[in-house]
C-alpha cells in the first residue's frame, strides 16, 4: 500500500478551510477531518452541562469528563457527540462565542491531537484547523495557510448564517471572528500560526474558481 498523504489546512477562523478541504478531500478520495467541529463538540458539551456559562468555566469538570466525549463524524460528514448528531448546534453562535475559550484548554488540546493522529492511521487524510500544520502532523506532505480579511469573512459568515435561517448581525460575527482570531494566536498551547514550510493563501479577493485552480496547481505539483 502506498504511504497515507496528509494534508494540513490552517489559518484565521472563517477563512474558507473547509470549503478547500471538503474539496481536496473528494476530489483525492482522502478523509476530511474537520477539527474545529471536534473543538466546537466539546464546547458544546460543557455548555450543556453548565460548566461553561457567560460567567463561569468549570475548567476541572470538563477536565475529568474527557474520557466520557466521544466526537466522531458520520458518512454524511455531520459531527457526533456521543453518538448524537450536532452538527446544526455546534455552528451557531452560542457555541462560536465559547470555542476558542475551550481551545486554550491543555488538556482538551491533548485529548483532540492523540484522536485526530489515530483517525490518519492508514488513511490519506485532509485536515483543517489551526495547530495541523505545526503540532498534529509537523510533517505533513503539503501544508496550506489560509487567511483573508476579517471583513470578507464576516460577510461570507453571515451570509451562511442568513441562509440556514439563523439570524445573527453582521457586527456581532465580525466582533466573534476578530475575538478568536486573537485568542487563538495569542493562546500558550499550540497557538495559530503559520508553519515555516505552509504555503500561505490570502483568498481576499480571490473567486471560488480562482480558489480551486490554486489549490490544484499547488496539489498537483507536490504529488507528482
Ligand atoms: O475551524 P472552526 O472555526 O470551526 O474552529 C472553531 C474554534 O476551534 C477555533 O476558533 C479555535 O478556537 C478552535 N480550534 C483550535 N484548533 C484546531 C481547530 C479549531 O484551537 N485545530
Amino acid at each position: 500500500m502506498n504511504k497515507p498523504i496528509i494534508i494540513a489546512i490552517d489559518g484565521v477562523s472563517g477563512s474558507g478551510k473547509s470549503t478547500m478541504a471538503r474539496t481536496l478531500a473528494a476530489k483525492y478520495n482522502f478523509m476530511y477531518v474537520d477539527t474545529g467541529a471536534m473543538y466546537r463538540a466539546v464546547t458544546y458539551y460543557a455548555i450543556e452541562k453548565k460548566y461553561l456559562t457567560e460567567e463561569t468555566l468549570l475548567k476541572s469538570q470538563l477536565i475529568e469528563d474527557l474520557d466520557k466525549i466521544d466526537i466522531c463524524f458520520g458518512k454524511d460528514g455531520h459531527t457526533l457527540l456521543n453518538g448524537v448528531d450536532v452538527e446544526d448546534k455546534i455552528r451557531g453562535i452560542e457555541v462560536s462565542q465559547g470555542v476558542s475559550k475551550i481551545a486554550t484548554i491543555a488538556e482538551v488540546r491533548s485529548a483532540m491531537v492523540d484522536q485526530q493522529r489515530k483517525m490518519s492511521h492508514s488513511h490519506s487524510v485532509v485536515m483543517d484547523g489551526r495547530d495541523i500544520g505545526t503540532t498534529v502532523f509537523p510533517n505533513a506532505d503539503i501544508k496550506l495557510y489560509v487567511t483573508s480579511s476579517p471583513e470578507v469573512r464576516a460577510r461570507r459568515r453571515h451570509a451562511e448564517l442568513m441562509a440556514k435561517g439563523e439570524v445573527v448581525d453582521y457586527d456581532t460575527i465580525l466582533k466573534n471572528i476578530t475575538e478568536r482570531d486573537y485568542i487563538d494566536s495569542s493562546r500558550e498551547v499550540s497557538p495559530l500560526v503559520k508553519a515555516a514550510d505552509a504555503i500561505e493563501i490570502d483568498n481576499s479577493s480571490m473567486s471560488i474558481d480562482e480558489q480551486n485552480a490554486l489549490l490544484n496547481s499547488i496539489i498537483e505539483k507536490h504529488l507528482s
